[in-house]
């Protein structure tokens, strides 16, 4: 099996890396905290002292940081990723990042004789800890089915989606449609609370109707009604930096975006009343605390 560099150990990448070491592949990590590694060096993973240095020892490197900056540093900064680089080797950036910058750091790669895909996930922790993530891939057709055994260990639903960058466009759509929907649902359920029914009642009614969801029966049934508003699981701040990659590539492309603009208002307001690092359909409670009552359950 092929040594496999695992960059990123945090909410995901930890979950994807300890899949990764379980299933056989012999990995080594770096997390810009050292503490992070720790976990996977008691399974076995060897540690690095940079980008670098996972680049020196691995064919395959894996991504899994915050943001388009945070990808940049890793790759092409100092002691990055390209420093390290052997010919012939492949970047899989996981991230979530502006497909621009993808494609970007593709061409930079490409000169040096180092492949890339994007492949962005999307169904969060609990599908990483499972194994069970929606993977987007872009790049290049016999690239991806080169990574596909690995990306397998990580996830169920698998999609090679275009050209490099496509991936990350797949994942952005689909976080717009999760952000606005979540962004919706917080003004019309706090409304429905505020005019007099009771949550529970409000939740079962609307669970039959045609405006019945995905959000509201996971986000709203199991975090917003059991006020379950974790940290460490995708935060209201990082639903904000989705919302604005969507906006630059609507801007950049002259494709108007008024939902996407009205949904980052939303999550701003409410990483401005403190819900910055919540787990994101925190973005109810600005507006819970306008009206004065909360969308709760009783049940337990
Ligand atoms: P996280 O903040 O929990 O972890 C990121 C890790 O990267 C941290 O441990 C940090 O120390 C490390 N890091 C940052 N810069 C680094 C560098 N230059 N070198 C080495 N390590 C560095 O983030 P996360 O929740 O794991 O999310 C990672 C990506 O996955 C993001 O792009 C996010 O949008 C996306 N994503 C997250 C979820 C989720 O539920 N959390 C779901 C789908 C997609």
């Amino acid at each position: 099996m092929e040594r496999i560099g695992f960059i990123g150990l945090g909410a995901m990448g930890k979950p994807m890396a300890t899949n990764l070491i379980k299933k056989g592949f012999p990995l080594v990590v770096f997390d810009l905290f050292s503490e992070k590694m720790e976990p996977l060096r008691a399974l076995g993973a060897e540690g690095a002292n940079s980008c670098k240095e996972v680049a020196e020892g691995c064919p395959i490197i894996i991504t899994m940081l915050p943001s388009s900056p945070d990808v940049r540093e890793a790759v092409l900064g100092k002691n990055g990723f390209i420093e390290g680089l052997q010919k012939g080797s492949t970047l899989i950036d996981m991230s979530t990042i502006d497909p621009i910058m993808t494609r970007e750091i593709a061409v930079i790669l490409k000169e040096k004789e180092v492949e890339m895909l994007d492949a962005p996930v999307a169904r969060g922790v609990a599908a990483a800890i499972a194994g069970t993530l929606v993977i987007y891939v872009g790049g290049k057709k016999d690239v991806f089915e080169k990574c596909r055994p690995i990306l397998q260990v990580m996830g169920t639903d698998i999609y090679h989606v275009g050209d490099i960058g496509a991936g990350e466009v797949c994942k952005i759509v689909n976080n717009l449609m999760v952000a606005t929907t979540t962004a919706a649902l917080a003004e019309a359920m706090v409304l429905g609370v505020k005019a007099g029914v009771h949550p529970d009642i409000l939740f079962e009614a609307l669970s039959s109707g045609s405006g019945n969801s995905f959000v509201l029966q996971n986000h709203y049934k199991n975090h917003v009604l059991k006020g379950k508003f974790e940290e460490g699981v995708f935060p209201v701040d990082y639903m904000l930096k989705d919302l604005g990659l969507a906006l630059s590539t609507g801007s950049a492309l002259r494709v108007p975006m008024h939902f996407a603009a009205l949904a980052a208002q939303h999550y701003i307001l409410a990483g401005a009343s403190g819900e910055g690092k919540k787990y994101h359909p925190a973005v109810i409670r600005p507006f819970e605390k306008l009206a004065g009552v909360e969308v709760r359950s009783e049940k337990k």
